[in-house]
């Protein structure tokens, strides 16, 4: 089996992996690098020119790893495109929304990258997606390859429609006869794509198959985060929970900057129960903005047929109005009292949590509250610095440096395994090699010290940017 990456290595950018296993060629997820514009955010894809692409696996709907597959598609035509029901009808929505992103980016001057795929590029894609049922398997026979190679999904908790991905191949030994070739031994191989081994606020955890595996593909994110492992996520809601009370107790408001896909969710059944304690006024405004409703809408779709704590839990059971667009409205809302749950998670220029956040921050009622990770550098992370130093903020030029008088928090909940929970993940697998992906350096290193510690048997790899790896 011959293993090359793709995608990020010293970071976490764009997920993207090819195996070559019994003769077919397979390309796991295609994401895109939310820091990069245009090409230079799609994986280095002309390595595979000389390669056989058979197969194309898309994990879940995150941008950094589906976000480059209308590309993929165009240099491996032929190529069959696998994923979840639930990704491909994310993926419906998702795909089209960032190509007019990139059209609007490049007209307002934002980029001076050209559009990688176009709408109507993305649209047609929806047509070519093979989805399968968690556990049921598929076939993943190539144009070259020697014995049956077959795929399953397993449930992998991050987000709606998340999966894992176990591939079992023949793999072939030359025999006796000259030329004949025989059927040595299986080779198993698991990717865990970005996992959550504990359950989180509408999702199930993650399912993993029973070892022994030959290779195991293991996700890092949260590898150097000695915070993540200690932090429980009942106390956590909990925390959260008090904070909106007492937002909202002294007539402020509360600003959630949130992801589309899978935060926002979470943040909204939080607030539903909250609201069904009596912890917050049942009559609370939230609001909510874009993208985000209608991915709200595919998690209540899918809410029987997906692994949920409670089936019958809707996002759209929690009472939600449309962001106003005026700005007179907007702030007799944010002066009414209301919780807002808007993109994007980081603050990021041109969006309307930063938009709302310039309007909230110098007001002592209001409380503005992080239930994710913000990159360093990020307007997000900049504003947790400022406002835990005592110091000004400038968010837009224009208005200049605003003080920060509202309550600033941040609360921890991840749709990533902690690093003692992956230790688990290959305790369970029991693979003879582990490659570590989606990290940075520092993460896989700990997860690596950690794995060939507690289990020296196992050969772990860190793999660099379009190194091949025979395994
Ligand atoms: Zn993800």
């Amino acid at each position: 089996m011959r293993y090359l990456s793709l995608g990020d290595t010293d970071d976490i950018s764009a997920s993207c992996h090819y195996l070559e296993i019994g003769g077919t060629g397979i390309v796991l997820d295609a994401g895109m690098d939310p820091n990069e514009d245009g090409y230079a955010a799609v994986p280095p894809f002309e390595a595979l020119a000389d390669r056989p692409v058979d197969h194309i696996i898309i994990t879940h709907a995150h941008h950094d790893h589906l976000g480059a597959l209308p590309v993929i598609v165009r240099k491996a035509p032929h190529a069959t495109v696998h994923m979840s029901k639930a990704t491909a009808m994310l993926a419906d929505v998702l795909l089209p929304s960032s190509a007019r992103l990139q059209k609007r980016r490049l007209r307002e001057g934002s980029t001076s990258a050209t559009p990688v795929f176009d709408t109507e590029q993305a649209e047609a894609l929806s047509y070519l997606y093979e989805m399968h049922n968690l556990g049921a398997d598929f076939d993943l026979d190539g144009l070259d390859t020697q014995g049956d190679v077959t795929g399953r999904f397993y449930h992998a908790g991050h987000v709606l429609g998340a999966v894992g991905v176990y591939m079992e191949a023949d793999e072939w030994e030359e025999g006796e006869v000259l030329g004949a070739k025989k059927a040595a031994r299986t080779l198993r191989v698991f990717y865990t794509s970005d996992t959550s081994v504990r359950p989180q606020t509408i999702l199930q955890s993650a399912e993993y198959p029973e070892g022994p595996l030959d290779v195991l593909l293991l996700e890092t994110t949260l590898g150097a985060d000695p915070e993540a492992e200690e932090t429980s996520r009942k106390e956590q809601e909990r925390a959260f929970g008090e904070a909106i009370k007492r937002v909202i107790g002294r007539g402020g408001s509360v600003l959630v900057p949130v992801f589309a896909l899978g935060r926002s969710q979470d943040v909204l059944a939080m607030i539903g129960r909250f609201k069904n304690r009596g912890l917050i006024p049942d009559e609370t405004p939230v609001f909510t903005v874009g993208s985000m409703r209608g991915i709200s809408a595919i998690y209540d779709q899918t809410r029987q047929s997906t692994p949920r704590l409670d089936p019958d839990f809707e996002v759209y059971g929690v009472e939600q109005r449309r962001l106003p667009r005026s700005e007179a409205q907007l702030q007799a809302a944010i002066a009414e009292g209301g919780i807002f749950v808007v993109t994007s998670g980081m603050l990021f220029e041109r969006t309307p949590s930063h938009s709302l956040a310039q309007k909230m921050i110098e007001d002592e009622k209001h409380g503005v509250f992080f239930v994710g990770y913000s990159k360093e550098d990020s307007p997000g992370a900049l504003l947790q610095e400022k406002a835990a130093a005592g110091e000004p903020i400038t968010l837009h030029e224009e208005r200049g440096p605003q003080t920060i008088r509202a309550e600033v928090a941040r609360f921890r909940f991840s749709g990533h395994a902690h690093r003692r929970d992956l230790i688990t993940i290959v305790e369970k697998t029991r693979p003879k090699k582990v490659v570590l992906v989606h990290g940075e350096t520092e993460a896989k290193v700990w997860i690596k010290d950690n794995i060939e510690f507690f289990h020296p048997e196992v050969e772990v790899i860190i793999p660099e940017q379009g190194q091949e790896l025979e395994l």
